[in-house]
């Protein structure tokens, strides 16, 4: 399972996990015993069928300067590897696509981040727009020019990708071929499960840690495999494939 978060401050707030929660969270997956893997080990598992029941991967969207100030300092603690998703753009800027209160690392911050044990950088994109709604040459810039750009400011591969939005009507065939053209191993939707498998390496299912997740509904979204969510979302995605199959 990969477990999806945001941003962490000192109090819950829309998309942001408080760092108590943070910290009890992380806790709790070392003392349940949860192997945290790296994402490059994560999907060459589940490429291969492999992912055990207990696999746990952790992921941040949108480069929040607050991970390096609260989340990376737990991780190195515990000894858990981590994957950072950088909206390109917004390097030292504000999550402008949303409400704009969240400061996003600028490159020195992410270069500093990128060189501590265990954290691995992906893209996000450039500008945080759905993919499925560009046309072909921006799908690309998208796709390729943040690569390019966080590779050469890094001086490390990038292989791995995260759909903005990441719902099923946000990225579609098309996004998926342009990540592999574009030399990524993976690509991380929002959609809710606890399992990937081989066909969902361009797709990977995530388990999003919201703000209202006290600690034994965290404890329930690693243990259970089935989640009322779950199947909320599930007849959902079902509902809009068939309507784009009509
Ligand atoms: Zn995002």
């Amino acid at each position: 399972m990969i477990l999806m978060y945001h941003h962490i401050a000192p109090a819950a707030a829309a998309n942001a996990v408080s760092i108590a929660a943070w910290q009890a969270q992380m806790a709790h997956v070392k003392e349940a015993g949860y192997p945290v893997l790296a994402l490059d080990d994560y999907v060459r598992k589940a490429a291969l069928g492999g992912l055990g029941r207990w696999d746990v991967a952790i992921t941040f969207d949108d480069a929040y300067r607050s991970f390096a100030a609260h989340a990376l300092p737990v991780l190195q603690d515990l000894g858990f590897p981590a994957t950072v998703f950088m909206p390109v753009d917004f390097a030292g800027k504000n999550n402008a696509w949303d409400d704009g209160t969240y400061p996003i690392m600028d490159w020195a911050e992410l270069r500093a981040v990128s060189q501590a044990a265990g954290v691995t950088i992906g893209s996000h994109g450039r500008s945080h727009r759905r993919l499925r709604t560009l046309d072909q040459p921006t799908l690309r810039e998208e796709v390729h020019s943040s690569k390019v750009e966080l590779e050469n400011r890094l001086g490390l591969p990038v292989r791995h990708f995260a759909y903005p939005y990441g719902q099923l009507r946000d990225f579609d065939r098309r996004c998926r071929a342009a990540l592999v053209e574009n030399g990524y191993t993976s690509g991380c939707a929002t959609v809710w499960s606890r399992r990937n498998g081989p066909a969902d390496l361009y797709a990977l299912h995530r388990l999003e840690i919201t703000p209202a997740d006290d600690l034994p509904a965290f404890a329930a979204k690693l243990s259970r495999s089935v989640h009322p969510r779950y199947f909320r979302q599930s007849i959902k995605n079902l509902l809009f494939q068939l309507h784009l199959r009509r």
